[in-house]
């Protein structure tokens, strides 16, 4: 069985002799050692519960080198959820035990003889079915679905009894287990697309075998394809994709239908009609066609991924400030099923780790149309692409230029990507929570960058919105290669605001190293601030109190004027 690289982790020095003997067997996988526990490690990681969270909800599989307490605790609250169920094995340090935790749907048990062959030991297999028969008859591979999984169960309950069974229709992965077959048995192992009812002594499992070509124009569209695979006699189960026309890559009724009956959608370019679409997408398959449905029947199961190509995507995401904790859970979710990530190195690296199957395509920070084009290219082709910012992607950052690149595209594959922008916490608002709410009233917010807008313009907005007495918040304050314009800035704010104005320093917000410092307008000098600073400078009524841990609060009122009664 395949599964993806797994991640070894450890969290001690006496475990990475054995870590290293298991790499042998997944050349692929890295080893991730606790800082400061760790020497030598492929990779750092900084708190253990965290990490292995984080690599479980991405669907890595996990072989942690340390007690199964520590591990069950761990993932504990993530048990009940659904979703990602990845393989996680638990070893001894010396390599003495291997044991197999979870995901025996994802192939723990393979991987546990994997490991504990390369380790010369038993693994600790507890699944009976698996033990007697050397697989696991409820989890056939991919391209295959069992019927119902409750039957399931009591067909091997019955086997496990002692009744010998045989096997009708292809299951070449049955072949090396140690079944008790035997031709006339009453037990029967089923294999194919035809719809039928299960008896009581028949394991059903559904080849996924099937493809159906629509077209968008079709009312009712899963209703239609259920029915027709009704007429046909064929299990929806088999259903492996539906299949349309490019040109219909952006239909919604298409992609609904597709997601409400839970398969892949793939598009074929220039067929005729729907007879055709299905001979070309399924070549050599029993093709039975109506007016604008046709059901292609192969005798084994699909390889949907070469079948056409899927729609591309294209997710412009922020990444937050930094910290995991404040990255939103669509964007983990889209980092998981990327194909292809395209950002600044540093934003590239602070959103891994990532799988070796997801290719990193890592720029300087200013080559941002250039980025925009190349997403595209990719997203065109069926892959699923992700252009990576930090804080919010439509501040500042990626998502304008992504959508100025489409703008000015006349290609009507690039109109057709499914392209969305998923939000984060920018890093005003971040710096402002970690300050109190210096932005709890009207606020503006400003680049000081002069790239690709006039000073003029930049002078002009920071005297109104001064002048509107506004609180303010600058992205890009200064660089080395704008030394002079925070100086300038500040020269204008201060000629509609007291010295004694409150204002907030965040440099480096959310990640490693990260500095607050509240201080007045009247004590600010652009030294004090760099590239990785974030400035947010009161308004009149802006105020500031001590906290009881010795920092101080910034908040600006909600009220304007004179105070409400309370
Ligand atoms: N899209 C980003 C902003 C990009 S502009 C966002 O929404 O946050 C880059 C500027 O943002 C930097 O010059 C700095 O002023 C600010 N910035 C970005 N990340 C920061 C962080 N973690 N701490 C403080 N300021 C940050």
């Amino acid at each position: 069985m395949t599964h993806s690289t797994p991640a070894i982790v450890i969290l001690g020095q006496g475990s990475l002799a054995t870590a290293r003997h298991i790499q042998q067997v997944y050349p692929a996988a890295q080893i991730h050692g606790l800082a400061g526990r760790v020497e030598g490690a492929d990779v750092v990681y900084q708190e253990f519960g965290t990490f292995l969270r984080e690599l479980y909800q991405r669907d890595v599989p996990i072989i942690a080198l340390c007690a199964a307490g520590i591990v069950i605790r761990t993932l504990a609250p993530l048990l009940l959820e659904k979703g990602a169920e990845p393989a996680v094995l638990v070893i001894a340090e010396d390599g003495s035990a291997v044991v197999p935790l979870l995901g025996g749907l994802g192939g723990v048990n393979v991987m546990a003889r994997e490991i504990a062959a390369g380790l010369q030991v038993a693994a600790a297999i507890t699944t009976s079915g698996e033990l007697r028969f050397g697989t696991c008859l409820l989890n056939p591979p991919s391209g295959y679905a069992l019927a119902d999984l409750e039957l399931g169960k009591r067909f091997v309950s019955d086997l496990l009894a002692g009744h010998s069974v045989r096997i009708e229709g292809a299951a070449p992965w049955l072949n090396q287990a140690q079944l008790p077959q035997d031709p006339t048995a009453q037990h029967l192992i089923h294999v194919g697309s035809t719809e039928r009812e299960a008896s009581a002594y028949e394991l059903l499992i559904y080849p996924r075998s099937v493809a159906v070509a629509v077209s968008a124009g079709i009312a009712d569209l899963p209703g239609a394809v259920r029915t027709a695979l009704k007429q046909a006699n064929v299990a929806m189960q088999s259903l492996a994709c539906l299949v349309a026309e490019s040109s219909e890559m952006a239909a919604a009724n298409v992609r609904e239908a597709a997601l409400e009956l839970g398969v892949p959608l793939r598009f074929v370019s220039g067929q005729g009609d729907v007879g055709a679409l299905a001979q070309v997408a399924v070549p050599g398959a029993k093709v039975v066609a109506s007016d604008n449905l046709a059901i292609a029947i192969a005798e084994h199961p699909l390889d949907v991924a070469h079948i056409g190509r899927s729609r591309g995507r294209l997710a412009v995401i922020g990444l937050g400030p930094g910290a995991a904790e404040l990255m939103v859970p669509v964007v983990k979710a889209e980092l998981a099923r990327a194909t292809d990530v395209l950002g600044y190195e540093t934003y590239v690296r602070m959103a891994g780790p990532f799988r070796d199957d997801q290719v990193l395509h890592c720029t300087d920070n200013r080559e941002e149309m250039q980025r925009a084009r190349h997403a595209f290219r990719l997203a065109a082709e069926g892959r699923s692409v992700i252009v990576v910012s930090s804080g919010d992607p439509g501040v500042f950052a990626m998502a304008a230029a992504v959508l100025e690149a489409l703008h000015e595209s006349n290609d009507p594959e690039w109109h057709r990507v499914d392209l969305e922008i998923l939000p984060g916490v920018s890093a005003s608002l971040a710096t402002a929570a970690q300050a109190g709410a210096p932005l709890g009233h009207d606020f503006c917010v400003l680049s000081l960058s002069d790239n690709l807008k006039p000073w003029s313009i930049i002078e002009k907005r920071l005297d109104l919105a001064a002048q509107a007495d506004f609180a303010l918040a600058f992205y890009n304050p200064i660089s080395r290669a704008r030394p002079w314009q925070l100086g300038q800035a500040l020269e204008i704010v201060a000629r509609h605001r007291t010295p004694e104005t409150p204002v907030v320093l965040g440099r480096d917000i959310g990640r490693p190293g990260q500095t607050l410092r509240t201080t007045t307008l009247g004590a600010l000098t652009p030294d004090q601030v760099d590239m990785r600073t974030m400035v947010l400078i009161g308004s009149s009524t802006t105020c500031v109190f001590s906290h009881a841990e010795g920092r101080q609060w910034v908040y600006t009122p909600r009220w304007y004027g004179q105070k409400p009664e309370a």
